[in-house]
């Protein structure tokens, strides 16, 4: 079968032939229909040789639907041709955290080499992806895949963040949305769905806020030095109850930090790598500043739901797996607006 591989550090990804993967005992084989393409990816693939942490070469996509193709012995509950998504961050399934469906935050994931499709296992940018275990797969029911797919990463991953954060925004808050991109796009709509906040998105590209106002956002300001303020003008001064940077650099969370209110919590998301201190002074008081990693199981059945409601409307653009390369090309120079999906 065609994937997208990651085979040399500091390469682009190349579309090459690889052996059909067959399932093994309580394994279920998909036919991907559509796999996401993530920013992190390009994290991934700006990482040194030293202390990479995935063997190469690496078949990405970490965000997956597909219909099954095959059933490893033993599997139960599924059948030939079901459309299913994959709920990415595996776990082991019986430590505490995975017990209660936060697979995301495996106790043993580490110390047992468990790697989510994509990052670190073979991903579903390919003709087929094979998943390690049924409990990982969520019935499309009615979906449409290619508005779906990025739902298991771009909506899952803010869907965790704003849901912790659902007692701070009531009537009279402020969310602010930090980078309007396939995940911040997404954490707009899953505001409004959620919660009467006013949404002030930020973002450097024109193009983007002009997508978060179509996809809800009450106001947008240019995300440069002077964002802060525009934003504290917004607030009437106070500042927001809840902050979502999806970028994660410097800038952001610096503005992220500036525009907090007393009790607000700051949710870093972007994987930019810089740090937002906190120290009695440095924040308004008692502001909680947190960095989740995706979302657990149950919150994926969750997005979905939400999606088969009505409320969510992905923006995407569609590339053949082989103009995938030109996917991540395209994202790395920050023309995607909304999510890539790739249709293997
Ligand atoms: P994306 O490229 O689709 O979106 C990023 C957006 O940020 C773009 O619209 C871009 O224009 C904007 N942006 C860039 N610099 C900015 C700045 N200085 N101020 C405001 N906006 C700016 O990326 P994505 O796939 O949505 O991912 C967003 C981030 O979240 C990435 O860092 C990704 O690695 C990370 N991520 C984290 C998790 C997690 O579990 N923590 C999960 C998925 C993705
Ligand atoms: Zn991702
Ligand atoms: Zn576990």
């Amino acid at each position: 079968m065609k994937a997208l591989q990651y085979r040399t550090i500091g390469a682009p990804p190349e579309v090459v032939g690889v052996p059909d993967p067959e399932p093994g005992p309580g394994q279920v084989l998909l036919k991907v229909t559509a796999a996401g393409v993530c920013h992190s990816d390009i994290a991934v693939m700006s990482w040194p040789a030293e202390g990479f942490p995935y063997e190469l070469p690496l078949t990405l996509g970490h965000e997956g639907v597909g219909t099954v193709a095959a059933l490893g012995a033993g599997v139960t509950g599924l059948r030939e041709g079901d459309a299913v998504a994959v709920y990415g961050p595996w776990g082991c399934g019986t430590c505490a955290k995975c017990a209660e469906g936060k697979e995301n935050y495996c106790l043993r994931a580490g110390k047992l080499g468990i790697h989510p499709p994509g990052l670190g296992r073979p991903g579903s940018m390919a003709e087929y992806l094979l998943v390690d275990d049924a409990r990982h797969l969520v019935p499309l029911d009615g979906l449409d895949p290619v508005a779906a797919v990025p739902l298991t990463d771009a909506g899952l991953t803010p869907y965790h963040a704003i849901k912790q954060s659902l007692p701070k925004l009531g009537p009279g808050s402020t969310a602010v949305v930090i980078g309007s991109g396939g995940l911040g796009h997404v954490a707009i709509q899953l505001l409004r769905a959620l919660t009467p906040a006013r949404v002030v998105a930020l973002d450097v590209s024109e193009e983007k806020l002009r997508l978060a106002r179509e996809v809800g956002a009450h106001e947008t300001v240019l995300s440069d030095a002077q964002a802060a303020a525009a934003v504290r003008e917004i607030t009437g001064g106070l500042g927001a109850e809840a902050v979502f940077d999806f970028v994660g650099v410097e800038p952001t969370v610096k503005t992220a930090g500036a525009v907090a209110a007393v009790e607000a919590d700051v949710t870093l998301v972007g994987i930019g790598g810089a740090a937002l201190p906190v120290g009695f002074g440095l924040l308004p008081f008692e502001v909680s500043v947190r960095a989740p990693y995706w979302g657990t199981r149950a919150e994926l059945i969750e997005v979905l739901a939400l999606a088969r409601s009505g409320a969510l409307s992905v923006h995407t653009e569609t590339f053949s797996l082989d103009d995938a390369p030109l996917a991540y090309e395209r994202l790395h120079a920050g023309a995607v607006n909304g999510r890539a999906v790739v249709l293997p």
